[in-house]
């Protein structure tokens, strides 16, 4: 959809088909705001529930049941607002939609902070009478043993409160980090072999550091990593303050470590996160296989750091129109069984997608799964390379996830668990390239789908799983009663990276300089985060091995996994596919599939 001078068409020019139809959710933005009206007025209702939570079992069943319906609706609103605000993000009505509804969010959330306080204060006994009492609250099972869970680590009011306070403090290392790294540190402009002058800011080194000429590569990470270097010791505090953060909050909420304290928010046991660390360190072979393969590819005598990102096998301009995509799609996904399928014919025929790039629309792609009664919603920006199908396959694996968990569960359980979150999405993509490999005969472009998928396994497992052995070890430190500076953190990534890296063993080489790369990281601020993605990636790469062998259980199994929704746990719900994030299994799976795909690509590229 881009014109020929590369700019985008203007959204009235598309075909209505290939927009989605936000009328399924508000028929006009008047009818959003009379709704939006409405639940403003039933927030003043909550204070009739104050106090009453305790009283019995069918006062605690309604003060829920309003409570979630509200949140519902508000969700509804949100995602109108938002979506339509994506859709030509220079608008400035739904601007101020969203701003609105930010409004009435944080208003929601200060008039039912009384809730989970009251609940905890309910005995456990009479509890256990209010649920026999009355089995429509069983409803509430999961919600209200997850409430409880969290009791052992919630303090008393006073100390909430100035818990609370703390807030307001806490989160200013991460923000001066961000100023400093993405608006005022002084980077570098450089000149590339071609003439053009660079200026290596974190945009540009993500797109220059995968130059095809060695020179220019080696000139962007020389910038971009000397730049982070003079801030070493400002960027060092730092990141220290944020680990003192996470520190305070193990320390005032009584948690063996911060590791237990992260984790213990979605009920994920650290033998999980341990037992990632364990098996990466056990496979570093495969990657030095991958770094091996890497040097011979791009047939260069010795591999350094800075030829990590080129890519190592031709890219092939593949090319899909939509229906074709949707064809690729549905013929690769069909494994899935018919009401999968159906599933994605209604994503395709009843205007659940927003397909095409417009004037002003935002970039990238997500999947909307926060519309409760309606049906999910997928915005991409599709311009045909395998890179847009795969991103479409990977969001209607969200989209469907959403789509069934909302279908079976009850408002309440329908949020499917952030561990789980890239599962289905990853899923669906293996599937994807699997199906593709099998059709494409020429050998460039299967070349190409094989490099493409290759790069997932050292990027989104590999790294992130690095990222997690580094976050661990400088929380840890701490713990110790180290004080960390910025040359200390250098040297503690350093020396996970040139393991990693098999630098000992002439693998790849990791100059010096490059140990300062934890400074640019911004995931080491998000309180053991990141290691979700390797595990997502390892428990997908499973399952999709599984379903791949053609067992139907494991079908029907997944499609019971995807309904289950937030009904449960992360790891429980894993468990029940047959998937055990505690043990080795899931992993040697993934890597069964790395190196076959390796074997693949030395086969075809004769290296
Ligand atoms: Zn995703």
């Amino acid at each position: 959809m881009e014109n020929g001078n590369g700019s985008h068409a203007e959204r009235e020019e598309i075909q209505e088909a290939y927009k989605w139809n936000l009328k399924d959710l508000f028929s006009s933005d008047q009818e959003w705001k009379s709704r939006k009206d409405e639940l403003s007025d039933r927030l003043l209702l909550l204070s009739d529930f104050k106090g009453t939570l305790n009283h019995s079992a069918s006062e605690l069943k309604s003060s829920l049941d309003f409570y979630f319906e509200l949140k519902k609706e508000i969700a509804r609103l949100f995602a109108y607002a938002s979506m339509y605000s994506d859709q030509d993000t220079r608008q400035s009505v739904p601007l101020s939609m969203k701003q609105e509804i930010s409004q009435l969010e944080t208003r929601l959330s200060s008039l039912t902070a009384f809730i989970e306080p009251e609940i905890l204060q309910i005995p456990e006994g009479t509890m256990q009478a209010f649920c026999a009492d009355e089995p429509p609250l069983r409803l509430y099972n999961h919600y209200l043993a997850d409430v409880f869970r969290r009791r052992e680590h919630t303090l008393n009011e006073k100390e909430e409160k100035i818990v609370a306070e703390a807030g307001l403090m806490s989160d200013t290392p991460q923000e001066v980090n961000s100023i400093l790294t993405n608006a005022d540190l002084p980077y570098k402009t450089i000149m590339l072999s071609d003439g053009k002058q660079v200026r290596v800011d974190p945009t540009n080194y993500v797109f220059y550091r995968a130059s095809p000429g060695q020179n220019d590569r080696i000139k962007v990470f020389e910038s971009f990593f000397s730049s982070l270097k003079s801030f070493e010791r400002t960027l060092g505090t730092q990141l220290y303050g944020q680990i003192k953060r996470d520190t305070f909050y193990k320390n005032v909420r009584n948690y063996d470590s911060c590791l237990e304290s992260a984790l213990h928010r979605d009920n994920i046991p650290i033998g999980v996160y341990h037992n990632l660390i364990k098996n990466i360190n056990d496979n570093l072979p495969n990657l030095h296989r991958y770094l091996v393969l890497r040097k011979k590819m791009l047939e260069l005598d010795e591999l350094h750091y800075y030829d990590s990102y080129p890519s190592m096998v031709k890219e092939i301009d593949l090319r899909y129109d939509y229906s074709e995509a949707k064809e690729v799609i549905q013929k690769s996904l069909s494994c899935l069984g018919k009401t999968y399928s159906d599933t994605l014919e209604k994503a395709f025929s009843q205007r659940w997608i927003d397909l095409y790039p417009n004037s002003g629309k935002r970039s990238g792609a997500y999947s909307e799964g926060d519309t409760y009664d309606v049906h999910p919603y997928i915005l991409t920006n599709f311009k045909g390379r395998f890179d847009d199908v795969e991103t479409l396959a990977h969001e209607l694996g969200h989209a469907a996830h959403s789509y069934f968990s909302n279908k079976t569960q009850p408002f309440v359980n329908s949020r499917y668990p952030i561990f789980l979150a890239e599962v289905a999405s990853t899923v669906n993509e293996a599937l994807l390239v699997d199906y593709e490999l099998n059709r494409v005969t020429n050998e460039a472009q299967r070349l190409s789908l094989l490099g493409n998928y290759l790069e997932g396994f050292r990027t989104t497992l590999f790294r992130q799983a690095q990222f997690a052995e580094f976050e661990l070890q400088i929380h840890l430190e701490v713990e110790k009663g180290e004080s960390l500076t910025g040359d200390k953190f250098t040297e503690l990534y350093q020396n996970i990276l040139k393991k990693h890296f098999g630098h000992a063993e002439g693998i790849c080489t990791i100059d010096d300089l490059y140990g300062i790369e934890w400074a640019y990281i911004p995931h080491f601020y998000y309180n053991f985060y990141v290691f979700q993605y390797s595990t997502s990636f390892t428990a997908a790469q499973a399952i999709a091995s599984r379903i791949l062998k053609g067992d139907e259980n494991v079908v029907a199994a997944y499609i019971d996994f995807l309904k289950s929704g937030g009904s449960d746990y992360g790891i429980p719900t894993l468990k029940k596919l047959g998937i055990d994030m505690l043990s080795s299994i899931p992993f040697e799976l993934t890597m069964q599939r790395m190196n076959h795909v390796m074997d693949s690509i030395e086969k075809l590229a004769s290296v």
